[in-house]
């Protein structure tokens, strides 16, 4: 059986150095370690974060003047720009895509229907999955738990900008010690923050596995997708 992804990238990967916003080379760069990712002939869905653009949280100061729920619904829209800018810089290297939202936009792209998405992965597409789940509170990490099981991935691969899920925050305590393995009960019950609970509370459920790299080191996305051993495995024991 062919093995399927699901890659979740967070829109920050897409950003100018130290900046905000969508920087063309970055997310070439990103496109180009998806597409030798792809030479092993794997089946890949991207979900893609907006972090980069807007996250619903940043306006809860403000909450007078904005519902946070209209806030999510522009973090939902950021990862629509994400998910346009990464389709063409993979087409321009010759994968072949199709992006799919959560929230119906006909003439942006095609809505996200799971049968429809299992077909273009059958036949080698990329599908890039954007505005998350589609409904707000959550981020995009639950949108990618979610996909992951609608579509039966093997794996769960989370890239972040650290090598994996460390005891604490290693860009502010130094001792911070990295882990090789988790079960998703330790990732809980030590407060780990990676992803929203609600979306490790799922994978557990399912048994479905997550692993935790970082991007950031050229290959890590190749490996990741063969399923080498970069970076941190959360499963059952
Ligand atoms: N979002 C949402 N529902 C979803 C997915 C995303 O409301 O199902 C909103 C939420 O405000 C989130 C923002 O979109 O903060 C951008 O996504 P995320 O924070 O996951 O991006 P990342 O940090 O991965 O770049």
């Amino acid at each position: 059986m062919v093995r399927r992804v699901l890659l979740k990238i967070s829109g920050e990967a897409l950003a100018p150095q130290g900046g905000r916003g969508i920087a063309m080379d970055s997310v070439v760069k990103i496109a180009e370690q998806v597409r030798s990712a792809l030479a092993g002939g794997v089946q890949l869905a991207l979900v893609l974060g907006g972090g980069n653009i807007l996250r619903g949280a940043q306006f809860t100061s403000q909450a007078t003047h904005i519902h946070e729920a209209t806030a999510h619904y522009m973090g939902m829209l950021a990862t629509v720009m994400n998910a346009l800018a990464m389709q063409d810089a993979l087409e321009s290297l010759g994968c072949s895509t199709r992006v799919m939202t959560a929230i119906r936009m006909d003439g942006v792209a095609e809505p996200y229907i799971r049968r429809r998405a299992q077909r273009h992965l059958e036949k080698g597409r990329v599908i890039i999955l954007a505005a998350g789940t589609g409904s707000p509170f959550v981020t995009t990490d639950t949108a990618a738990a979610q996909r992951s099981l609608e579509l039966d991935a093997d794996v769960l691969l989370k890239a972040t900008r650290v090598d994996g899920v460390y005891s604490s925050d290693p860009e502010k305590d130094a001792g911070a010690l990295l882990y090789n393995h988790l079960t998703y009960d330790e990732v809980l019950s030590q407060h780990l923050r990676i992803m929203d609970p609600g979306a490790i509370t799922k994978c557990m459920e399912y048994d479905l596995p997550i692993r935790v790299f970082n991007y950031r080191v050229d290959g890590n996305i190749e490996k990741a997708v063969a399923g080498e051993d970069v970076g941190t495995l959360i499963a059952n024991k």
